[in-house]
C-alpha cells in the first residue's frame, strides 16, 4: 500500500456519473413504506450544498411497525428461525457478493452523501463492509455451546440462543461500514433487525435494504428506518419488544440510550462512544514513518473518527523534528473535490460540525497552543477546513481533553515513560492508543499501561474484521467484530437434565 492507505493502482476506479437514488423510503418486511406521518427530510451532498433527495422520516409509529415485523419474522415456527447456520451464513455471503457487485454505485453514493473521498469509500468502506460480510458469514454455523462436567448424576450443556430483535442506531462518519458491523454478528446470530442510520447519511442503508431483499433475507429480518434521534433513535431506545441496542455515537447520547433501557425493558446495551486517543511518539521510532501515521490517523475522514490519534504525544529529544515534519506533511495535504480521484480530504459532514470544529479552533489559540498551519476555512467552498496543526498543547487545553471530530491535530511534549502513561490515561475516555518505538519492550509495557480497547503498535487505524474493537470507560463497552462480538448478540442458556443414573 501507498502511504496514504491506498493500494497502488495504475488505473484507478472511478465514481459513476448520474447516479439516481432509487430508494428513498422505509424499508420493513422486504417493503418500501411512506412514513405513517407523511414527513420526508432532505439529504445533502457536504461538498456542494446540494440537496441530494428527500427520504421518509421514519418516528415512533414506524419503529411499531419495525418492530413487530422484525418480532414476527424471528418468532418460533418462522422461516428465519427454521433457517440452517449455514444458510445464514449463504445469506450474509450473498450479500457481500451484491455489495462486490454494486461496490462502484455504493462508493459513489457514500462520497455524495458523506463527502468522503471516492477512492477512501470505494477502497477503505467497502473492502472494510464486504470483509465484515464474510467474516461473520463463516461464523454463523459455528456458534457453539459446551458441556459442562457437574457433579452427581446430571448433563449440563450450553446453547448459544439469539436475543430476538436488535435496535442499531449508527452514526454518519462511515454510514456503510457501520451498517455492517451492526447488521452482520446480528443476523449470524439468528437475530433480527430494526437499524437507524444517521439523518445526514441515510441513502447507501437503505440500497442495502434493496439488496437484503435480493440476496433471499426473508421478509423483517432487517428493517431499516431513517430518521432523527430523538424521535425514532429515542422509540428504538425505549421499544420493550427489542432486546437489544447497538449504538456508535457520541458519549452523551450513549449515556441516554443506556437510560432507556434501564426506564423501559433493560434491554442489553452496546456502545461505541467517542474518544480522545493518544498516540505516543517515543524518540527510538522511526520518525518518518511515525509522522506519516500519526497525521493519517489525526486527518483521515476528514478528522471524523472515534479512533482519532487527537492527542500526539512526543518525547522532547525528536519533538520539535517531529513537528517540523508534520507541519510540512499538512500543508501538502489539498482539500478537493470528493469525486476527483486525487483528492484525498473532502469537506466536513454539515454546518454543525463545521462551527464546533473551528470553535475548536479558536478556544485551541485563545488558550495559547501554536498553530503551526491550517486553522482556517478553505476559502472557495463552505465546509472545508484547512488540515491543521497545533504544537505546544498542553493538558489542560480544551482541544487536549474534548473530542474535536474534525483535521485538527494536536502535538504534546513528554518526557519519560511513566509521565505520558499517566498523562495518556488521565482522561474519561478509553477507546483506542498507538505506540510509535523500536523497543519491543517499551511497546508491550505501555500495551499493558494503556487503558483503552486497542493498542496499535507502530500503525495507526489497523482495524480489521477479527480483531474486536470498543472501549474502555466513557468510549464504551461492549465488542464490535472479532469472536467477542458474537457474546453481544446472543443469550447463554444452560440446560441441565437429571439422569437416572450417575454416568461412568
Ligand atoms: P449523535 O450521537 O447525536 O448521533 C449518532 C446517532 O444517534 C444518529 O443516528 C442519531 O440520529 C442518533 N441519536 C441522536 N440522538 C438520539 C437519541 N436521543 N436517542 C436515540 N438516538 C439518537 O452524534 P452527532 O450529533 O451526529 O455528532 C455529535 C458528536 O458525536 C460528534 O462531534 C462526535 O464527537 C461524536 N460522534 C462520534 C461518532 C463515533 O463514531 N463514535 C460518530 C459520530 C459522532
Amino acid at each position: 500500500t501507498k502511504a496514504n492507505g491506498l493500494p497502488e493502482e495504475k488505473v484507478f476506479p472511478r465514481p459513476l456519473k448520474d447516479v439516481e437514488v432509487r430508494h428513498t423510503k422505509i424499508f420493513i418486511n422486504n417493503e418500501w413504506h411512506c412514513s405513517v406521518s407523511g414527513k420526508k427530510f432532505s439529504t445533502y451532498n457536504p461538498a456542494t450544498g446540494a440537496k441530494i433527495c428527500d427520504v421518509e422520516e421514519a418516528d415512533k409509529a414506524d419503529v411499531e411497525k419495525a418492530v413487530e415485523a422484525a418480532k414476527v419474522a424471528g418468532q418460533r415456527g418462522s422461516t428465519w428461525r427454521k433457517t440452517d447456520a449455514s444458510s445464514r451464513g449463504g445469506l450474509l455471503n450473498k450479500l457481500a457478493d451484491l455489495l462486490e457487485r454494486d461496490r462502484h454505485l455504493l462508493a459513489t453514493m457514500e462520497s455524495m452523501d458523506t463527502g468522503k473521498p471516492f477512492l477512501h469509500s470505494f477502497f477503505i468502506d467497502l473492502d472494510g463492509s464486504i470483509k465484515t460480510l464474510r467474516y461473520f458469514a463463516g461464523w454463523a454455523d459455528k456458534i457453539q455451546g459446551k458441556t459442562m462436567p457437574v457433579d452427581d448424576s446430571f448433563l449440563c450443556f450450553t446453547k448459544h440462543e439469539p436475543i430476538g430483535v436488535c435496535g442499531a442506531i449508527i452514526p454518519w462518519n462511515f454510514p456503510l461500514l457501520m451498517f455492517t458491523w451492526k447488521i452482520a454478528p446480528a443476523l449470524c446470530c439468528g437475530n433480527t433487525v430494526v437499524l437507524k442510520p444517521a439523518e445526514q447519511t441515510p441513502l447507501t442503508a437503505l440500497h442495502m435494504g434493496a439488496l437484503i431483499k435480493e440476496a433471499g433475507f426473508p421478509p423483517g429480518v432487517v428493517n431499516i428506518l431513517p430518521g432523527f434521534g430523538p424521535t425514532a433513535g429515542g422509540a428504538l431506545a425505549c421499544h420493550t419488544d427489542v432486546g437489544k441496542v447497538a449504538f456508535t455515537g457520541s458519549t452523551e447520547v450513549g449515556k441516554l440510550i443506556q437510560q432507556e433501557s434501564g426506564r423501559s425493558n433493560l434491554k442489553r446495551v452496546t456502545l461505541e462512544l467517542g474518544g480522545k486517543n493518544p498516540c505516543i511518539v517515543l524518540a527510538d521510532a522511526d520518525l518518518r514513518k511515525a509522522v506519516e501515521e500519526a497525521q493519517q490517523g489525526a486527518f483521515f475522514n476528514q478528522g471524523q473518527c472515534c479512533t482519532a490519534a487527537s492527542r500526539v504525544f512526543v518525547q522532547e529529544e525528536v519533538y520539535q523534528e517531529f513537528v517540523r515534519l508534520s507541519v510540512e506533511r499538512a500543508k501538502r495535504v489539498v482539500p478537493g473535490d470528493p469525486m476527483d480521484p486525487r483528492t484525498s480530504h473532502g469537506p466536513q459532514i454539515d454546518q454543525e460540525q463545521f462551527d464546533k470544529i473551528m470553535e475548536m479552533i479558536k478556544s485551541g489559540k485563545r488558550e495559547g497552543a501554536k498553530l503551526e498551519c491550517g486553522g482556517v476555512a478553505v476559502r472557495t467552498q463552505g465546509l472545508y477546513i484547512q488540515p491543521t496543526v497545533f504544537s505546544e498543547v498542553q493538558d489542560h487545553m480544551r482541544i487536549a481533553k474534548e473530542e474535536i471530530f474534525g483535521p485538527v491535530q494536536c502535538i504534546l511534549k513528554f518526557k519519560t515513560l511513566e509521565e505520558v502513561i499517566q498523562r495518556a490515561n488521565s482522561t474519561e475516555y478509553g477507546l483506542v492508543a498507538a505506540v510509535f518505538t523500536r523497543s519491543v519492550d517499551q511497546a508491550l509495557c505501555l500495551s499493558s499501561a494503556l487503558q483503552c480497547g486497542t493498542v496499535w503498535v507502530n500503525c495507526y487505524n489497523a482495524l480489521h474484521a477479527q480483531t474486536p474493537f470498543g472501549g474502555y470507560k466513557m468510549s464504551g463497552f461492549g465488542r464490535e467484530l472479532g469472536e467477542y462480538a458474537l457474546r453481544e448478540y446472543t443469550e447463554v442458556k444452560a440446560v441441565t437434565i437429571k439422569l437416572a443414573e450417575t454416568p461412568g
